[in-house]
């Protein structure tokens, strides 16, 4: 289908074909599950504060509507295709049915870098982004949270701008608010708690203390920050590694992850901090280390380095970050490397989005213990499944997670039949 035509959405259909083979799918439902449901473009005139009018390219895929409304994130990035959303959504399906979510896979956003626009720029492209949406979204239609390049604001904004078009608040329009407006406790944490209590895990059946353990960080948005922080205060690993678009840094004795974070949220990005120790930021996925946690963009991890890895843990907390030519050099280290795939490593967002919904529309606020504690026992449970799967059948983590999460979509498709 050629409105989707894209390097990163030929990625995830090469994936899902894999996981299709390796499940027997005949060639009808391969393509009733790959190709997205819905796919909507907007176009967004928006004031500028030099007094012109810019106009800007939405995108909100929505993949499938079998197991319930679609959920995803929002993605602000100046090279966001249509293409590239499908294949978040995509992602999405897999990611929720393999947490038992009751979703399909959703993605959006705008192509714009959120970088060069002024706050109240930004203010009236998200409002505007919601604005065309509100046709196609709705609290049991499809779901929208952040993602790169959007934050805790933008939601305010997308839920605040829904509400008065309806003329009500509606809080469970979107996830990832602020806890004062809706939000639940512990949502902005939860996709770098999730990745780092499933590294937790692998370090515990691999035998390796925390205390003895170096990580390396790609990202240090949402993500990776959070990731880097509890690595060092809560696991006790030393990370030796950091970096964001700007710069990166490396040093062996272990960086100052607080310092870190008190210098972005001044500053903006690491551009500044540690410059003694700035290295190439090609070459430190390939840097030895016994965690490496790629938290920024996706194809960062490749046919070129795949072979070069020196990590024995690899948590993909970023979205698509391995390639399938890295996947299969991945697959014949699979001794030396224990990858814990995207679907399942990152999978904390999309979990506590979904508490964060139930109580929105309960009215009923859990505490953060409560959301924490849910979220491990979902993590806890797929983490098992995945593992005991890629054992019995030989086959790797991202297969055995792809597979499960694949067939419940499936399954679901066949019990409720095809209309007419
Ligand atoms: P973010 O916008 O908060 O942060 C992104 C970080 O990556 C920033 O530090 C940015 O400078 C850095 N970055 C961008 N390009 C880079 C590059 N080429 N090299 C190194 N660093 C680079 O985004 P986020 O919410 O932290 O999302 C990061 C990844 O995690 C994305 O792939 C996203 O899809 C995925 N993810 C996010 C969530 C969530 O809850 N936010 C949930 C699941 C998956």
């Amino acid at each position: 289908m050629s409105i989707y035509d894209d390097d990163v959405f030929r990625m995830a259909c090469d994936q899902f074909q894999v996981i299709a083979d390796y499940l027997s799918i005949n060639k009808n439902d391969r393509e009733r599950l790959m190709y997205p449901k819905r796919a909507i473009a907007v176009t967004l005139p928006v004031h500028m504060d030099d007094g012109s009018t810019r106009t800007f390219q939405g995108y909100r895929v929505q993949h499938h509507l079998t197991l319930g409304p679609t959920k995803g994130g929002t993605r602000f990035a100046p090279s966001l295709s249509m293409g590239e959303t499908a294949a978040l959504a995509m992602w999405m399906s897999w990611k929720c049915a393999l947490s038992n979510l009751p979703y399909g896979g959703a993605k959006g956003g705008v192509t714009v870098d959120p970088a060069k626009l002024s706050r109240t720029e930004l203010e009236r492209v998200s409002r505007r982004y919601m604005q065309e949406m509100i046709p196609f979204v709705g609290p049991h239609t499809d779901i929208m949270g952040p993602d790169m390049g959007t934050n805790e604001q933008v939601m305010a904004w997308f839920m605040d701008t829904y509400s008065v078009h309806q003329g009500y608040s509606v809080s469970e329009i979107v996830t990832g608010k602020p806890v004062a407006i809706g939000g639940t406790e512990g949502r902005r944490e939860a996709t770098g708690r999730g990745v780092v209590y499933l590294v937790e895990r692998a370090m515990n059946m691999l035998k390796m203390d925390p205390e003895k353990c170096t990580a390396i960080v790609q990202g240090f948005g949402n993500v990776g920050s959070v990731a880097a922080l509890s690595l060092a205060y809560k696991s006790g690993v030393k990370v030796i590694g950091i970096s964001d678009a700007h710069a990166a840094i490396y040093n062996p004795k272990g960086i100052d992850i607080q310092a870190a974070e008190q210098h972005v949220f001044k500053k903006g990005t690491l551009r500044a901090f540690a410059q003694d120790n700035h290295v190439d930021p090609n070459e430190l996925l390939t840097m030895p280390c016994d965690i490496l946690v790629p938290a920024a963009v996706d194809r960062v991890i490749n046919g070129k380095n795949a072979g070069q890895l020196k990590c024995r843990i690899l948590a993909e907390a970023a979205n698509g970050p391995t390639t399938p030519e890295a996947d299969l050099i991945l697959e014949k280290r699979w001794d030396e490397i224990f990858v814990i795939p995207d679907i399942l490593c990152n999978a904390g967002g999309v979990i506590v989005s979904y508490f964060e919904w139930v109580q929105g529309l309960q009215s009923y606020l859990w505490t953060e213990m409560e959301v924490t504690d849910k979220l491990f026992r979902i993590l806890e449970h797929s983490f098992a499944q995945v593992i005991k799967r890629a054992k019995a059948h030989k086959i790797s983590h991202r297969t055995a997670a792809m597979a499960i999460g694949v067939e419940r979509v499936l399954k679901a498709k066949k019990m409720r039949g095809l209309f007419p």
